[in-house]
């Protein structure tokens, strides 16, 4: 069994993707083809913002924001602790300091109370400028984002939603990636919508930033990329890519229901079964379920179980961001945020995929 089974995607849309990676074949424009304009428009359109710029993976689409924002030493970035390095990786590559945020207990993101105790002490303290939050919408599930925009607005730092898992989740109709100023997506294969390869996209309603990610993106490019005008990346989405997104992205909806069937599957099934917390998605949430995350204080000895049967699980994640050793220098200590310690010490993920096979789900289940 896979714990995500691309193959079997791979094989319902065959055709469709074959035909498509056949045409940039035939028209051999393989950096910033047709393309990628026509699946940045179609991202545009779904998640419901004026511009999707399309780049090279998540973590640099997380690194054009920090630019774009003119991130720099001295600055604050307040982060969940809880969530994948490039989040807090991309802080430390613009030389500013992350300040991490420990979870909300019921949903696993950043806890709204705790970011606003720590914007204060670090305007207390007086050192570092408070910039920006980077927000995750972990496990798919989209963050607190009433809350959030409201104290970005407060202390008038910038909101940038990181929705590398999150694509395709929803607030009240509103979809993930049109939430911060600026909000970034990863096109990692595991991804919920996944490419053959890299890649990422930035979304964003403001013109002014779309123009400066367009020439980020292209060695900090003016009229053309042999006309400099800022110090920038080499951060585009191949053409070949943005062609099996295309495919991908037109079944996403379809795919995103299965996704969400399967969850409520998982849940009815092992909900209030002794020691084990099933995921919460609070009213007018939809998650995108990058992950069917469980809590469980017997972790071990169920992956263990799970593992003789032959079913894939994986820790996502057994170590939080201030406890990781290139981060050792921020002076953390454990107990500084409780809830994400705890999540780390518990959580383990159940295959999730969109084509899972009933006799698979019942193998699953008969684990427990
Ligand atoms: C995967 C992921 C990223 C990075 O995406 P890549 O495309 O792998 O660079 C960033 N943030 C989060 C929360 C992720 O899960």
């Amino acid at each position: 069994m896979q714990f995500i089974d691309l193959k079997s995607q791979y094989q319902h849309l065959k055709e469709k993707i074959d035909r498509r990676i056949q045409v940039v074949l035939d028209h051999g424009k393989y950096i910033m083809g047709p393309e990628v304009q026509e699946l940045e428009e179609q991202l545009a359109d779904y998640v419901g913002v004026k511009h999707a710029i399309t780049c090279a993976n998540g973590t640099d689409a997380l690194q054009l924001c920090m630019m774009a924002l003119d991130i720099k030493e001295g600055d604050a970035v307040f982060c969940p602790t809880f969530t994948f390095f490039a989040t807090a990786e991309t802080i430390g590559l613009s030389h500013a300091t992350p300040v991490f945020v420990d979870s909300d207990a019921q949903t696993y993101n950043i806890c709204p109370k705790d970011l606003k105790k720590r914007i204060e002490a670090v305007i207390a303290e007086g050192k570092l400028t408070p910039k920006a939050i980077i927000t995750v919408d972990l496990f798919g599930l989209p963050a607190d984002y009433d809350a959030l925009m409201a104290i970005a607005q407060k202390y008038n730092i910038k909101l940038i939603e990181d929705a590398a898992q999150g694509f395709g989740g929803e607030i009240k109709g509103r979809k993930a990636g049109a939430f911060g100023d600026l909000a970034t997506t990863s096109f990692f294969p595991a991804k919920p919508l996944g490419c053959y390869g890299d890649g990422g996209a930035v979304f964003t309603d403001n013109d002014e930033y779309a123009a400066l990610l367009k020439s980020l993106r292209v060695h900090g490019k003016g009229l053309d990329k042999y006309d400099n005008v800022r110090i920038g990346l080499n951060s585009r989405l191949d053409t070949l890519q943005a062609a099996v997104l295309i495919e991908k992205l037109a079944v996403f909806s379809k795919e995103l229901e299965a996704r969400n069937e399967l969850a409520s599957s998982y849940s009815e099934a092992l909900e209030g079964r002794n020691g084990l917390n099933v995921p919460y998605v609070p009213m007018d949430y939809l998650s995108s379920w990058a992950q069917y995350t469980l809590i469980s204080e017997d972790r071990d000895a169920i992956m263990a179980k799970l593992k003789q049967a032959g079913i894939p699980s994986v820790v996502y994640y057994g170590t939080c961001m201030h406890e990781q050793t290139v981060f050792e220098n921020l002076g953390y200590k454990l107990g500084d945020l409780p809830v994400a310690e705890n999540l780390s010490r518990t959580v383990f993920s159940l295959p999730m995929h969109p084509y899972m096979e009933d006799n698979d789900f019942k193998r699953i289940l008969e684990c427990f």
